[in-house]
């Protein structure tokens, strides 16, 4: 049986295509997913349309009890989860496993939705007025979401959509559906009612449908920057609210003050943790100093010499493969490239091979962490996303060059100061023109109750995502003027504002 669809709180069928789901540490395809066409999403909305009023009318204490419930859900079932994000994605057990509890934690958050939908209030806004603002649900809105985080991205999005009052369409990613398919049947036994969140696996024909719908009043995104801008433009065009998360190319500076071992073990875990496939992941470090550089070379080699890489289902691994053969292929092709394009090779991870269980060479889709010296800003390899465990390490002779090369990339997602000097911090964190930054910490990926979100063409439309913007994006305010006068109080037409 091919892996389904959830729609109206129920396993459904539909769209003729399929397409394989592999396991990345065997280059094995282990099932198929199926691919909805039009007419599937379009019931998905139905579904998502009919529960809507019923749900809106829901009081939000009870809309979040059903969260709470899903948190427990989730813990009790958290070895299965990890299981299914690894045999899908590859990421080892232990990373999967702290995919899950950040997803969690928004779930965490969502259960405040009585107190964070508790509106603002005026007193006596005029004589015996009083005026109020509230925040509606849209109605049904959409979510598309990439591979590398199948449990937490789509935990970003619907559990703060449904508790302020909408009914949600999910479409996660094809490559890795079976977690996140999961965790929706789960939220239907924590008992949100049939039709609040439904799922639709596919492509692109599924993304399309759910862009041109009408009924589809707002579309969050998270993905790649080609496609992020696409969802913007298009979703934007048809009048909805967008908000769509782009890609990155995150650089951590290093000040000749900082403390190097420390700053060399974070890095490892930053550019080598989930085979480097996450948006905050750090693949270029920029070294203020030759003498800087060199260290953190020395150090970085002997810690990649002692890394493990092999399937992810084994806690004793590091780090697990690449998601899939067209990406280990394109991934391989950027060491290549950057070979070509002059910078240094310190470490060659093409030449990795992982042995299986029976003691043959894997097929899965490895690849060695990877360490290039003096990449320069025109380099493909310093410009473009790679999204594998590939680090550069560039070379400058000041902070102000070091920020000046950060602010003229095209994209603005995360960035990371390493140093023991407070002032340079304070500026650092104050001017550079990324939208989240770490200080003495490589992966600033901000806590559930604040929200997630680049600059530049990391994120395309104003709102971030989850925390506090996910309320402004899945709600609109109204605000309310009122005032009960006593029958004895006289009326005349008024034709000015009222002044004084
Ligand atoms: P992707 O853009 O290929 O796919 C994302 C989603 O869009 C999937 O659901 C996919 O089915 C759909 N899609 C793909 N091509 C499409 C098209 N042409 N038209 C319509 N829909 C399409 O991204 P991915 O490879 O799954 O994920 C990796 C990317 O996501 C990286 O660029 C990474 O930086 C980015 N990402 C960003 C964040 C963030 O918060 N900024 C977080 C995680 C991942």
């Amino acid at each position: 049986m091919p892996i389904a669809h959830w729609i109206n709180g129920q396993s459904a069928t539909g769209g003729s295509r399929s397409q394989p789901v592999f396991d990345p540490a065997t280059g094995l395809s282990q099932q198929e997913v199926l691919l909805a066409d039009s007419a599937t999403v379009a019931s998905a909305i139905d579904a998502a349309e009919r529960a809507y009023p019923a749900w809106r009318d829901t009081p939000p204490l009870k809309r979040a009890r059903i969260m709470i419930h899903l948190k427990a859900l989730l813990e009790q079932h958290a070895d299965h989860i990890c299981q299914l994000i690894t045999a899908e994605h590859g990421k080892v057990l232990s990373d999967a496993m702290g995919e899950l509890q950040r997803g969690i934690e928004n779930i965490e958050y969502a259960s405040y939705a009585p107190e964070l939908l508790k509106g603002e209030h005026s007193k006596d806004a005029g004589p015996g007025i009083d005026s109020w603002s509230e925040f509606q649900p849209l109605g049904v809105v959409a979510g598309i979401t990439p591979f590398n985080f199948p449990a937490m991205v789509p935990l970003w999005m619907w559990p703060m959509a449904v508790v302020c009052g909408n009914t949600f369409v999910l479409k996660p990613s094809e490559r890795v559906p079976s977690s996140t398919l999961y965790i929706a049947q789960l939220a239907s036994e924590a008992g949100l009612p049939a039709g609040v969140l439904n799922l639709v696996n596919g492509d692109r024909e599924a993304v399309e449908t759910l862009l041109h719908d009408p009924r589809v009043k707002a579309v969050s995104f998270v993905g790649s920057t080609p496609v992020a801008e696409h969802i913007y433009h298009t979703g934007c065009g048809q009048n909805k609210r967008v908000q769509a998360l782009g890609g990155a190319k995150n650089h951590a500076v290093v000040l000749p003050d900082a403390d190097i071992a420390g700053s060399v073990s974070a890095l490892m875990g930053a550019a080598f943790g989930s085979c480097g496939q996450r948006c905050m992941a750090i693949p270029l470090v920029v070294a203020v100093g030759n003498d800087t550089a060199d260290a953190l070379i020395a150090g970085l080699r002997q810690q990649m010499a002692n890394m493990r890489v092999g399937a992810g289902s084994d806690n004793r691994n590091d780090m697990g493969p690449l998601v899939t053969h067209d990406h280990y292929q394109k991934v391989k092709g950027y060491i290549d490239q950057g070979v070509d394009e002059g910078a240094s090779l310190v470490v060659d991870g093409r030449v990795l091979a992982v042995r299986d269980a029976s003691g043959q060479i894997s097929q899965g889709y490895f690849i060695g962490p990877t360490l290039f010296d003096h990449v320069k800003p025109g380099m493909r390899i310093y410009q473009e996303e790679i999204f594998g465990p590939v680090l550069g390490v560039v070379r400058v002779a000041s902070l102000k060059e070091a920020m000046a090369m950060i602010d003229a990339h095209e994209y603005g997602n995360g960035t990371c100061l390493f140093t023991r000097d407070g002032e340079a911090a304070r500026y650092f964190s104050s001017h550079i023109q990324v939208g989240m930054v770490g200080i003495n910490v490589a992966l600033p990926v901000p806590v559930a109750y604040h929200s997630f979100g680049g600059w530049k063409r990391s994120l395309f439309g104003d709102l971030h995502a989850y925390g506090p913007d996910a309320v402004r994006f899945y709600t609109k305010r109204k605000t309310i003027t009122q005032r009960w006068p006593s029958s004895s109080d006289a009326q005349y037409a008024s034709f000015s504002f009222p002044s004084g």
